[in-house]
């Protein structure tokens, strides 16, 4: 049979595999321990923490959509992003975007002060400051694209060929954009990670992550630290998890035919300073996107006029955008970064990366587009009206 694609996976993920019933979605394994075959003699499963069949499933599902070898799921995105960090000694160096997602940032900085490895934070699209980076010979080059909240991307394939040119894995954040819409490992990278708390899921009903290798060996070492450390996900979440997935690709759709339309709208409107959306014709990456993604998400940040005054009478008059953290679920989401999702970020360090008090970002979700462009036209009206 020729490759399946992404809809397919997703749908067909664990159907049919029950041996015993015959179920035709697979049941949730909640037991924590399994039983042995014998003296000495292991199944396939022992106990919950080390492998879970629900989450094996799950793990196997976003493993076939990365087009990777072996999936690590985890109990959260940061674990996921811990766990990257196992792979390196106290003499290892580990770049990272400087305007990667704040949670890592924080992960990233506090760990590297406590002496467990060197970090070196840089902009990944300057090429002098890229190649002074490499030139320290990291382990891992950690890429996010696109970044968190400005949509800034980087070519993916581009930065990994100078990393592995200098022996560097390449590890990509690539949850703003799911296997749907972008496939980094097919793109040279050696891990693929996500907080499936976000698309993958769908509906903000769980919290997760998971990574995807190239290769066997870096997955089972990935997938030995995740059972040493005891980060590994929960059945339950796996469940959910899986469940979500099966409309991935579907809601992936929806969410971008509203994200079009409301970059748009914002684009037009005499109350927004500046849109940042790689779907917008003038965004700077524009053709990289066309290149190295299958579409552009539907994710958005803009700038408003009036500054923070204006921001909080947004805020408050949007009914249809909830003010909240996280991304990615069927239901539309606004956040203000600079004191929510990048709160941990010292002032200096979100005023590098582009954070301002007037900057809001949206997560738009699947409800009806035209209801939700007039929700934002009556809350901005509003905004400038004082
Ligand atoms: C949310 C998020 C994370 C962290 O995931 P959690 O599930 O919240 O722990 C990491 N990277 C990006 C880009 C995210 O949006």
């Amino acid at each position: 049979m020729s490759e399946k694609k992404a809809a397919t996976i997703a749908v067909r993920a664990g159907i049919n595999s029950d041996q015993h019933h015959g179920a035709v979605i697979p049941a949730i394994h909640l037991s924590s321990t399994y039983g042995l075959k014998g003296f000495n003699e292991k199944g396939a499963f022992d106990y919950s923490r080390t492998g879970n069949p629900t989450r094996a499933t799950f793990a196997q599902a976003i493993a076939d959509l990365e087009q990777g070898a072996v999936g690590v799921v985890t109990s959260t995105g940061m674990a996921a992003v811990h766990l990257l960090c196992q792979l390196l000694d106290t003499t290892d160096t580990i770049v990272i975007p400087h305007d990667c997602y704040g949670g890592s940032f924080r992960l990233f900085t506090h760990l590297a002060k406590r002496g467990l490895f060197k970090l070196v934070v840089v902009d990944q699209n300057d090429p002098q400051a890229l190649t002074q980076a490499l030139a320290t010979q990291p382990k891992i080059v950690l890429i996010e694209s696109p970044s968190n909240p400005l949509l800034r991307l980087v070519d993916i394939a581009n930065v990994t060929a100078q990393a592995h040119a200098v022996g560097a894995l390449v590890a990509v954040d690539n949850t703003f954009l799911s296997p749907v819409l972008q496939q980094p490992l097919r793109l040279g990278a050696d891990i693929v990670f996500h907080s499936t708390t976000k698309y993958i899921n769908g509906h903000s009903d769980m919290v997760g992550g998971v990574l995807v290798t190239k290769t066997q060996a870096l997955g089972e070492q990935l997938a030995w630290w995740a059972n040493c450390i005891g980060i590994t996900g929960s059945a339950f979440d796996s469940y959910l998890a899986l469940r979500g997935l099966k409309t991935l690709p579907l809601r992936m759709q929806q969410h971008q035919v509203n994200a079009n339309a409301v970059a748009e709208f914002l684009a037009n409107h005499p109350a927004v300073e500046q849109v940042y959306f790689p779907g917008l014709s003038d965004h700077p990456q524009h053709q990289l996107a066309k290149q190295q993604q299958y579409d552009f998400g539907a994710m958005m940040s803009f700038k408003l006029k009036g500054g923070e005054a204006a921001v909080k009478v947004l805020f408050e008059k949007l009914q249809l955008f909830t003010l909240a953290q996280s991304l990615g679920g069927v239901e539309s989401l606004i956040s203000h970064p600079a004191t929510m999702t990048h709160a941990g970020m010292e002032v200096e360090a979100q005023l590098v990366a582009g954070i301002t008090a007037s900057l809001v970002r949206l997560s738009v979700g699947i409800e009806d587009v035209n209801d939700l462009i007039a929700d934002l036209s009556q809350a901005l009206a509003a905004s400038q009206a004082i």
